[in-house]
């Protein structure tokens, strides 16, 4: 069995403070970490900053960057699989090792990753987002036609649209029995979807409430793209682990995420690629460009709010609805609203672990954990450019190339 070496890097292991020293991994785990190690083969992390894998709490390989009507419209059904394969290998070139896929993802993707016929980050899946009608999963227009896009019935991915809480019940149990990881709802509108308003709150206590207990029995967590003070409250109370953007978050919304432990993923470089995309000509309806426009602003100083008062905060990107890849871009737009370096290298690393439940396997380098390891050129903690720093990726302890 080979034992491969990091030497005299600058390690920060997931969690406190970073110190210099070496990680040996043997088997995709890290097996010792201190100094002086040696091994069969070793890297010379002298000047360079050494950390767990990094995660992306929030992404959407289904999807590009590119989610006009058209495009979706114009691409043949299976081509979009081979499509999210490029994406995954793009992500964890840039340093991704585990990420939750937010809704799109079907288990045929995990299972082709954890197979070996596609490189891409550990996954969690959801599947779909579950939504009420006219909720931010409806992909029903005016016209009376159904926009195609990223949450399309097939047979890997029940349909997304529930009313009701004997409608939830046994929607929740089918995507369990699909392969869900987590359980995604929206409980408010969104920016995507034309017809329907982030102020408003979706799904009643009723439909939270079963949804949460049937996710449980299953061993399952709830994430909830909520954006409005309303939803957001409905969903914390409800027991859902993680509010995704969080674009309004007062007061009381806070107060309640600190007092039931519930994980904030700001989702920070998303508005910005919407309005990237629309910059570039995209041809997107005014009202959802508009939407993108105001949300910008709000968000920061929510999210800087939620920081200040000591949320926890987990990373995502909502990458697929800015380009995949970018992913670094977070961390500094994270440390802009408050975070120091190190807080945010933990909210990307054991932090992400523990939202996920996994981190007992993965987050931190410590003997036994999987060996996840991204080496950036440096040995500074300045996380404003991180993206072209990424020098080297490993992933159960084999450098990906
Ligand atoms: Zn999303």
């Amino acid at each position: 069995m080979t034992r491969f070496v990091l030497t005299n890097g600058l390690i920060f292991d997931g969690r406190g403070e970073p110190s210099v020293g070496d990680i040996a991994m043997e088997d995709g785990l890290v097996v010792d970490v201190g100094s002086g190690l040696d091994g069969d083969e070793s890297i010379d992390c002298t000047g360079k900053l050494v950390t767990p894998g990094l995660f992306d709490c929030h992404v959407h390989f289904m999807v590009d960057g590119d989610f006009s009507p058209n495009t979706h419209a114009d691409t043949p059904f299976s081509l979009r699989f081979y499509l999210a394969a490029e994406r995954m290998k793009r992500t964890l070139l840039a340093g991704v090792t585990t990420v939750r896929d937010a809704g799109g993802s079907d288990l045929g993707i995990k299972e082709a990753r954890d197979l070996g016929l596609i490189q891409g980050p550990r996954m969690q899946i959801s599947l779909t987002m579950l939504s009420q009608t006219g909720g931010h999963g409806d992909s029903w227009q005016v016209s009376g036609g159904h926009m195609p896009g990223l949450m399309d019935e097939h047979p890997g991915c029940p349909d997304p649209i529930v009313n009701g809480p004997d409608e939830m019940r046994k929607k929740v149990r089918e995507l369990v029995r699909a392969g869900a990881d987590v359980i995604k709802c929206a409980t408010s509108g969104g920016v995507l979807s034309t017809r329907s308003n982030p102020q408003h709150p979706h799904f009643s206590s009723d439909e939270l409430d079963t949804m949460v207990a049937e996710a449980n029995a299953a061993g399952l967590f709830v994430m909830a793209h909520a954006q409005a003070a309303q939803g957001i409250k409905n969903a914390i109370r409800a027991g859902i682990r993680s509010i995704e953007h969080g674009i309004w978050l007062d007061d009381e919304a806070i107060e309640m995420m600190l007092e039931a432990g519930t994980y904030l993923v700001p989702t920070l470089i998303a508005p910005m690629g919407v309005l990237d995309a629309a910059d570039a000509g995209m041809d997107l309806p005014e009202p959802v460009v508009n939407k993108a426009r105001a949300v910008v602003r709000d968000h920061r100083e929510s999210v800087g709010r939620a920081i200040e008062a000591g949320v926890k905060i987990a990373m995502g990107t909502d990458s697929g609805v800015s380009r995949h890849g970018q992913n670094m871009r977070e961390l500094g737009e994270m440390a802009k609203l408050g975070m120091t370096p190190l807080q945010v290298f933990e909210s990307s690393t054991s932090i992400a672990a523990e939202l996920m439940g996994i981190e007992d396997e993965v987050g931190t380098l410590r003997p036994g954990m999987a060996a996840d390891v991204v080496i950036f050129s440096g040995d500074d903690f300045d996380v404003s450019e991180l993206g072209p720093r990424v020098e080297t990726v490993i992933q159960a302890g084999s450098v990906v190339t």
